[in-house]
């Protein structure tokens, strides 16, 4: 079956087409800023990526499209949509109500909609996607797969935070999780590269992109992770603090006059490395430039932000009594032996001994400790919309 895969944020929209027999894309792309001045990158498998301004004044004109796109007699990889099987979409949010993907319906759109508050950015931008597909491929099956739902297994001690437990009660204040549809694929995939059961194994995985976070996956169930009610809590990432002493926010606010709106948008866009690096930059690229060359801001980024990593590694071995195989993914986890090796050198408590060799490798599912050490240390490129193209097809196929 073909697979559209489809990820909506608020002004752009990623989508690949993926074959779920061969597991291989087909197509991919990329619309961005969506009712603004409109463009559209796509790229066919093995043909050139090209990127067009095109204007798009909403999302169903977008998907319109790349459907058109997917189609295109010159440039499409399908005859017609009646080749697509299936849509999968990325759902941000799914609350407590989704621990599973789900065939959406009625009901479930009308559930995610009540997840919206917990996630105003995002949610209402996977609904629009939804909604489009619906209109212009109006009987093709629709899976919804969410960020959170891997993360559903965790302990209530592990997603209570020390608040009024009324605020739970009333508006379900808790942690959540997210990125969950990497840190399920990629533990599973560790444990099927290492040949072992995913049932017995405790896995820690690092998925360290623009966004961050750690989860500990204990007998193929998540037992903890990072990210809080929002993305915002846990690691330092490219703009977002992570964890912080909460009085920071009046402290700041007090102190500059500044309204909570604007602290809030001071801790999501202009802390993590950017901040911690004196507005050098987000991108790990430019920080291992830097620290390389001895830039002071570079070096207190990178290692401000390495150290964390460790002390979350250290936190998720506690909660699961130990840790056979540490995972590393994503934009940085999977391209920045710097950030790796920064990181597992506080793992010696844990027999971690790194192979430099395979630590400078890049794009494929690599062990990267020595065969002696006594805990295992991998890398394993993540891949999300493969993910959701099999959730999908596990649900309408
Ligand atoms: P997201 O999906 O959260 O937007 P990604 O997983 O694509 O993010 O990660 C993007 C980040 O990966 C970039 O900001 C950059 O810091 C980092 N990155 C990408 N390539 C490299 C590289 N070759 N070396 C170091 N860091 C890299």
């Amino acid at each position: 079956m073909k697979v559209l895969v489809i990820n909506c944020g608020s002004s752009s929209l990623k989508f690949q087409l993926i074959d779920s027999e061969s597991e291989q894309c087909l197509a991919k792309g990329l619309c961005e800023r969506i009712g603004l001045d409109g463009s559209m990158t796509y790229a066919p498998e093995g043909g050139e990526k090209v990127k067009k301004a095109i204007d798009m004044p909403d999302h169903t004109e977008a998907i319109r499209l790349v459907l058109e796109a997917l189609t295109n007699p010159g440039t499409g990889v399908v005859k017609s949509l009646d080749e697509i099987g299936a849509v999968g979409h990325r759902v941000v949010h799914g609350g407590e109500k989704f621990a599973k993907s789900v065939v959406i319906s009625e009901e479930v759109l009308a559930a995610v909609e009540e997840c919206n508050d917990l996630a105003p950015l995002h949610n209402p931008a996977n609904l629009i996607g939804i909604n489009a597909c619906k209109e212009l491929m109006p009987d093709t099956p629709m899976v919804g797969v969410f960020d959170t739902a891997f993360h559903q297994t965790m302990p209530e001690e592990a997603y209570m935070y020390g608040l009024p437990y009324e605020y739970y009660q009333k508006y379900r204040i808790r942690r959540y999780g997210f990125h969950g549809t990497s840190h399920s694929y990629v533990s599973a995939r560790a444990a099927e590269v290492l040949g072992r059961s995913y049932e017995e194994l405790k896995i820690i995985v690092c998925h360290l992109g623009n966004g961050a976070s750690v989860s500990a996956v204990k007998n193929g169930k998540c037992v903890d992770t990072s990210m809080g009610l929002t993305p915002l809590e846990g690691l330092i990432m490219g703009t977002r603090s992570g964890d912080i002493d909460p009085a920071i926010i009046e402290f700041i606010a007090h102190k500059e006059g500044r309204s909570i709106d604007d602290i809030m948008a001071v801790l999501n866009k202009k802390s993590g490395v950017l901040g911690l690096s004196g507005n050098l930059s987000s991108d790990f690229r430019d920080l291992e430039d830097g620290y390389n060359r001895g830039d002071a801001g570079a070096a207190r980024a990178m290692k401000t932000y390495c150290y964390h990593v460790a002390k979350y590694i250290g936190a998720y071995t506690a909660a699961m009594n130990g840790v056979d195989v540490i995972c590393f993914t994503a934009g940085i986890g999977e391209n920045a032996p710097l950030v790796r090796n920064l990181v597992c050198g506080y793992l010696g408590y844990l027999g971690v001994e790194l192979d430099q060799d395979a630590n400078r490798k890049r794009g494929e599912d690599i062990v990267i400790t020595t065969p002696g050490s006594r805990t295992a240390v991998m890398v394993i490129p993540t891949n999300e919309e493969l993910a959701i193209a099999r959730e999908t097809v596990r649900l309408v196929g």
